[in-house]
């Protein structure tokens, strides 16, 4: 038998999907351009979802988190901090401990896997030693795809993420998909102009589970802009719950899986 590469696999998905397919599953896609029938394995997409802090990866993107590992594909919430300067009269050491344990559960939840990028929230760094820290460090999950914050958002947290993705998709050659995500739009994310959307009825209860995980940040509190904002863009693309993403002009000629 004939065995092809993920990529080259991935590609040629990708391509038809992007042939004017509308919320195309990705593994229905592979499946239609497979002349092998080879392994469920080889057509396992990594995705990964880059946040500032615990929270953000699952309030940006938890509905499109869920509806890839319900299709088998790996998911990565990668978290660039421990969100240790968010729960008030609590030490650095406390609060990392608490929300740490709250990200595990919410993917848990999503059926993600967590990764802590290692810096410190309120006091995130971009420099030439943190870009290379951080490529390292995402190079080293292979992905294909990755979101991560619209990069004009009031959280210097959130704007630093941002830019240590995009530094290292620019140094990996543009090899992979790039996708950025909103939150709290209006009051962090701001001048968001979604490119694609991925409609989320079928996951938003485990979205909504997986934000409620993260007790210390009071969700009751900010759930509903969320959710405002995912019926919001439901409304654009003609679907009851959405989440929007904005593909970079010049990431890979590939359509988002699953988008609309
Ligand atoms: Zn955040």
């Amino acid at each position: 038998m004939k065995s092809f590469s993920r990529r080259s696999l991935l590609g040629q998905s990708l391509r038809m999907a992007g042939a004017g397919a509308v919320g195309l599953p990705l593994v229905g896609a592979v499946e239609k351009g497979r002349p092998d029938g080879a392994s469920s394995n080889e057509r396992r997409l990594k995705v990964i979802v880059a946040g500032g802090h615990p929270d953000d990866p699952e309030s940006g993107c938890g509905g499109t988190i869920a509806r890839y590992t319900d299709l088998g594909h790996e998911v990565v919430a990668m978290y660039l901090t421990r969100g240790e300067a968010g729960i008030e009269g609590k030490s650095h050491e406390e609060a990392a401990k608490i929300r740490t344990a709250e990200a595990l559960k919410a993917c848990e939840i999503l059926k993600a896997r967590a990764v802590f990028a290692g810096q410190v929230n309120g006091a995130t760094e971009v420099s030439a030693a943190r870009y290379a820290e951080f490529r390292k460090l995402l190079e080293s999950e292979r992905p294909d795809l990755v979101f991560t914050h619209w990069p004009i958002d009031t959280h210097p947290d959130h704007r630093a993420i941002s830019l240590l993705v995009y530094d290292a998709w620019l140094r990996a050659g543009k090899k992979y998909a790039l996708y950025y995500f909103e939150v709290m739009s209006g009051s962090q994310t701001q001048q968001f102009w979604p490119s694609h959307y991925v409609d989320i009825i079928a996951t938003e209860a485990r979205k909504r589970a997986a934000c409620f995980a993260h007790q210390s940040q009071n969700p009751a509190e900010w759930y509903s802009l969320h959710e405002e904002m995912n019926r919001f863009r439901g409304m654009e693309c003609g679907r009851k719950y959405a989440e929007a993403f904005v593909r970079h002009v010049q990431s890979p000629d590939v359509s988002l899986p699953l988008a609309l």
